[in-house]
């Protein structure tokens, strides 16, 4: 929000802020009402993919807010606010609810894809979490194994504690964990040590960098590194250009997800893509390297 408010002179600060509060107060009483329908918070979807085969690794849920008065929100416009509000639990179960919907229906089709749901790092905060993803993992017949919980390392730090318990949970579930924009974080090293997960995601910013820095560049290349040394999965993430793509398969990265491959999709034409893509041989998915 203070990248929207703009004004950089003392005096119209308060009032501004003002608004701005009285706004997402408004905005927290629609969020009540959107989390009762069914139409409004969807999510939208964008496949992983094998930078060697072309084969999708997994599919990311990404949240969009349909609102009847406001337009089309994405997560920057209302997440912040759902945060620090009292609605964060019934938000991220609808998020879980809606995602393993989603995923009980490939299961149908015969796509063994995990789904990856992000959550907010204070919903790790709450212990009944581990309970509530087990239910809805079970009344949707989906395996733990085919959910992974995308977090990102910075505010869970000062909660370690809290929360090491209900990631224990859920790892002993048997639901995996990434760390998501891995690398912008204060203490990425410190939560790794600490913390099991099985997939670390290289934030955009580093791939979007990486061509014309040489720091951005050796950031992936020892993420990527590391990850394989520790048995973790690395995925880029923001791949725009054919060649950060080649870029990222001469740094060792194996997967990534962007629009270069495809941009977040409704849940409706999802499948259909990931049964293509299961079904194309690598060379039609990706065209060949030049070197390769
Ligand atoms: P994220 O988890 O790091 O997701 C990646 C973001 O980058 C998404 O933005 C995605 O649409 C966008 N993206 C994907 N490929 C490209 C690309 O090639 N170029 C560029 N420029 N962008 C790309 P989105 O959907 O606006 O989500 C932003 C953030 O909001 C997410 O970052 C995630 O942290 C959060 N978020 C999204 N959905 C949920 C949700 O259901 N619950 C919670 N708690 N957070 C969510
Ligand atoms: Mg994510
Ligand atoms: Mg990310
Ligand atoms: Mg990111």
């Amino acid at each position: 929000y203070q990248a929207k408010s703009g004004g950089d002179s003392v005096a119209t600060y308060d009032s501004t802020r003002d608004a701005a509060s009285t706004d997402q107060l408004a905005l927290l009483a629609e969020l009540r009402e959107a989390l009762q329908t069914d139409d409004q918070l969807v999510l939208v979807l964008q496949p992983a993919v094998d930078l060697a085969t072309g084969a999708p690794t997994g599919v990311e849920a990404l949240i969009r807010w349909r609102h009847p008065r406001r337009g089309l929100l994405s997560p920057a416009d209302f997440i912040r606010a759902v945060e620090n509000s009292d609605q964060l639990g019934s938000f991220t179960r609808y998020v879980l609810d809606k995602a393993l919907t989603v995923a009980a229906g490939w299961a149908g089709e015969g796509l063994d894809i995990p789904i990856s749901v992000n959550l907010s790092a204070r919903s790790l905060l709450d212990p009944r979490l581990p309970s509530e993803i087990a239910e809805a993992l079970c009344r949707h017949q989906v395996p733990a194994d085919r959910l992974v919980l995308e977090i990102t390392e910075t505010v869970v730090m000062s909660e370690l504690e809290v929360i090491d318990q209900v990631l224990s949970a859920l790892r002993a579930m048997g639901v995996q964990l990434a760390v998501d924009d891995f690398g912008t974080g204060f203490s990425s090293l410190s939560f790794l040590a600490r913390v099991a997960v099985d997939e670390l995601k290289v934030d955009r910013s580093f791939v979007l960098r990486m061509g014309d820095s040489p720091q951005a560049a050796a950031i992936v290349r020892y993420t990527v590194g590391m990850a394989h040394e520790l048995g973790l999965r690395v995925v880029a993430e923001g791949v725009e250009t054919a060649a950060q793509r080649s870029a990222l398969t001469e740094l060792g990265c194996t997967a990534a997800q962007g629009y270069h491959f495809f941009k977040p999709m409704p849940a409706d034409k999802i499948a259909a893509v990931l049964n293509s893509l299961a079904r194309q041989t690598p060379t039609n998915v990706l065209p060949l390297r030049a070197d390769g």
